[in-house]
């Protein structure tokens, strides 16, 4: 047995313990670090074969490496020239990167754990991904990780790379360009692609890993880890899932405090949504609740691979701006006017507005012909003097956050000294640029200036406005602090006996039946009753008032008003008929459904109100998500909701209230008062908290939350538990 070789650990006085050790992998961030900076690394299933993963990672692994490689493989003496061990143990590693087949994985990992290799690359494939046997393999590998606390990528990884030691341990075709980028990426592919493509276009890697099926390590781990890094400056990734939500936005806060963090999130189109039996089900996709989630966390979401780089790019200058305010200085007057546009379009982005002083200043130094208001336009005979002496009066304009700098081929510049005067501005300055070179062969000279003193520069003025505007986000980031939610005073007790109620019934949904919940959390309702006679409710009417509002109530009726079961403005002397009615309407409807009784309810005023919507959905990733919105019976046709983590505080709250497209109504618009907002925003911050609470609401629906001038009032509800989670809540 290989296990009696002697091994790294022999002597060690902590002793070369399995079972002992804590199984927490990724817990410590500076454990990582010798996932990217080995002394020696161990190839298990290294080999001369052509066209093999076992021979293309030792070939890459000899290529740069400051360390050293051995290659294992018992079936040979030698591989690529160097002398071969017969076992892990025998390596004397303190990383492996295991390329044997799938079957054979799990035995070599255990080995690794067994003479201290506490980092672990596997490249094999034929785990999770493959189906039951596979999944089953996976599992195996993960519990012997877990007990040797292994710092374990893959399997199914393309595998690490990190440039300050040369490290490339992956079978792929090349290395990066050193830099401070360091990028995780859920695609093998996407490495390579990214790689191969990140060399014409001036983006440097500090470590790059593929994920595979993060058996072990997953990237919050990785966010972790670059967050610590002071070689990170950006951390990019391509990502398909975030396994645990939460866990990613508590470390992705604290990471992204001083390294911003930008991703691309694939699979955005949803399926599952259309279980939902509540209007926020159907709206909240699981994309909803990774835009709330990523935006909880302090990341940066771009929308495709080139807005991911452009992003990273703009963000690994390092400066952060201090406005949101833009200032673009031209020698071409089309593409002045697209940045301009661009700036305007972009949320957090605004023109910066000059002071007198500047204007003055350009004036001066510029021809009478030129520009000196924000978009500057130095005109098209502009020398790199000209354009410097703009450049520096506009700088230091303090309503300037970040700078385009835009310029056309023209007769009259030299583009590699423009090159040089655009980066020696921005490092002058501190302040942001970006440039936009909208030419190809003729700018050329610039483009190769700035890539290599680390000015981004793009072709599309769209795309340099691109860049700043992750600058932009990420300065919003760096601002944040994030305030406990305020605490909610509720009586508990009252709803988990309401939720209770569920229990043994065939349906586990619960409508204006449950309305005590309101009561419970605080959020005021409108005075009403659920009777089941019509006697009954002609008593309850006449102590409302004139008219009320008459509610069937049913398990097995979704949406009331859709069968005629809501009636508005019912006068007292109606309202026998009208329960009559109501339940005859409901038997025509279906006529074996389980009727609860009738609803009569006050009658609120709707004229001066907004019908808002609360929602609330749990995300399997995620978690408890609150929705707040334009409510009443159309909400699935607007769409004007914005969603959160619940729970939420009143800041939190409050800026949703002002995102949603509807916002200006609520602030009154057209002569209308506006509504009690602190009321709403109290409102969605204790149904948040209510949900949080209660993990087994798995849906709810508040809708509508009528808002007055004179405060919020919820009519309707409905909600879905789950009775398994009934048991183990607070
Ligand atoms: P459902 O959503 O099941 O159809 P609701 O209770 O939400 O039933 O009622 C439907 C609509 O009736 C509401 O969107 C609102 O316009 C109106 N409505 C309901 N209750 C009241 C009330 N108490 N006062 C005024 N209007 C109401
Ligand atoms: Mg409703």
């Amino acid at each position: 047995m290989r296990d009696e070789a002697p091994g790294p650990g022999d002597g060690d006085p902590s002793g070369p313990d399995g079972a002992g050790a804590t199984a927490d992998a990724g817990s410590d961030a500076a454990a990582l670090a010798g996932l990217f900076a080995p002394e020696r690394v161990a190839v298990v299933g290294a080999t001369d074969r052509e066209g093999s993963v076992g021979r293309a990672v030792t070939e890459n692994l000899l290529a740069e490496f400051d360390g050293t490689v051995v290659p294992v493989n018992p079936s040979r003496e030698e591989v690529l020239g160097l002398s071969c061990v017969d076992s892990v143990a025998e390596a004397d590693a303190d990383m492996a990167v295991v390329a044997v087949p799938p079957g054979d994985v799990v035995d070599v990992v255990r080995e690794c754990g067994d003479s201290e290799v506490r980092n672990v690359v596997v490249l094999t494939a034929g785990f999770g991904e493959t189906g039951a046997e596979g999944a089953n393999r996976e599992q195996q590998l993960r519990s012997v990780a877990d007990e040797y606390g292994l710092n374990l990528v893959g399997p199914n990884s393309l595998g690490v790379m990190s440039s300050p030691r040369g490290l490339n341990a992956t079978f792929g075709p090349d290395a990066p360009p050193a830099g401070g980028v360091s990028f995780m990426s859920q695609s093998g592919a996407f490495v390579t692609a990214v790689v191969d493509w990140a060399k014409g276009e001036g983006i440097g890697f500090k470590d790059v890993v593929s994920l595979g099926n993060k058996a072990v390590l997953d990237e919050t781990d990785f966010v972790r880890a670059w967050g610590d890094d002071p070689d990170t400056d950006v951390v990019v990734g391509y990502l398909e899932s975030i396994d645990d939500g939460r866990a990613f936005v508590d470390v992705a806060r604290e990471a992204t405090d001083d390294t911003p963090v930008t991703v691309v999130k694939s699979g955005r189109t949803d399926a599952g949504a259309q279980a939902a039996s509540s209007h926020t089900g159907a709206i909240a996709g699981s994309d909803r609740a990774y835009e709330a989630g990523l935006d909880a966390a302090g990341v940066l979401r771009a929308e495709s691979v080139q807005e991911l780089f452009d992003s990273a790019r703009a963000l690994a200058g390092g400066d952060v701006p201090d406005s949101d305010g833009v200032a673009v200085v031209t020698n071409a007057g089309g593409p002045g006017v697209m940045a301009t546009d661009a700036v305007g379009d972009a949320e957090r982005l605004r023109l910066a507005s000059f002071g007198d002083e500047t204007v003055d200043r350009l004036g001066e130094a510029l021809p009478d012909e030129a520009n000196v208001y924000n978009p500057v336009d130095v005109i098209g005979d502009a020398s790199v003097d000209r354009f410097r002496e703009a450049l520096d009066i506009t700088l230091e304009d303090p309503d300037v956050g970040s700078v385009v700098v835009i310029t056309a081929p023209t007769a009259t510049l030299d583009f590699g000294e423009l090159g040089e005067m655009i980066a020696d501005a921005a490092d002058e300055h501190g302040v942001p640029m970006a440039a936009c070179l909208m030419g190809g062969k003729r700018l050329a000279d610039a483009a190769d200036v700035l890539r290599e003193r680390g000015v981004p520069s793009y072709f599309d003025p769209a795309r340099a406005v691109g860049g700043l505007k992750s600058l932009a986000e990420y300065r919003e980031v760096r601002g944040r602090s994030y305030p406990e939610p305020e605490p909610v005073d509720a009586d508990r007790e009252r709803v988990r006996e309401i939720l209770s109620s569920v229990t043994g019934r065939s349906d586990n949904r619960l409508g204006v039946e449950a309305m005590e919940i309101f009561d419970a959390y605080g959020v005021p309702t409108p005075e009403g009753a659920v009777v089941d006679d019509p006697v009954e409710a002609e008593r309850v009417a006449e102590g409302i008032g004139e008219e009320v509002v008459m509610k069937i109530v049913s398990p097995d009726i979704l949406h009331k008003s859709d069968i005629g079961g809501v009636k508005v403005g019912v006068p007292v002397a109606e309202v026998a008929d009208a329960y009559e009615d109501l339940v005859s309407r409901a038997r025509n409807y279906q006529p074996d459904a389980t009727i609860l009784g009738v609803q009569v309810q006050e009658l609120i005023d709707l004229d001066d109100g907004v019908e808002t919507i609360v929602g609330s959905h749990t995300d399997p990733q995620f978690g408890p998500l609150v929705m707040f919105g334009l409510g009443g019976v159309f909400v699935e046709i607007m769409e004007d909701t914005t969603f959160r983590l619940a729970p939420v505080g009143r800041d939190e709250a409050a800026e949703m209230t002002e995102e949603i497209d509807a916002a200006p109504l609520l602030r009154g618009a057209r002569g209308r008062e506006a509504v009690d907002i602190d009321a709403v925003v109290d409102a969605v911050r204790r149904v948040s908290q209510l949900v949080a609470d209660f993990p087994s609401i798995v849906e709810l629906d508040v809708n509508p939350l009528v808002a007055t001038p004179d405060g919020v009032r919820a009519v309707d509800l409905r909600l879905t538990v789950d009775p398994e989670k009934l048991e183990t809540q607070s």
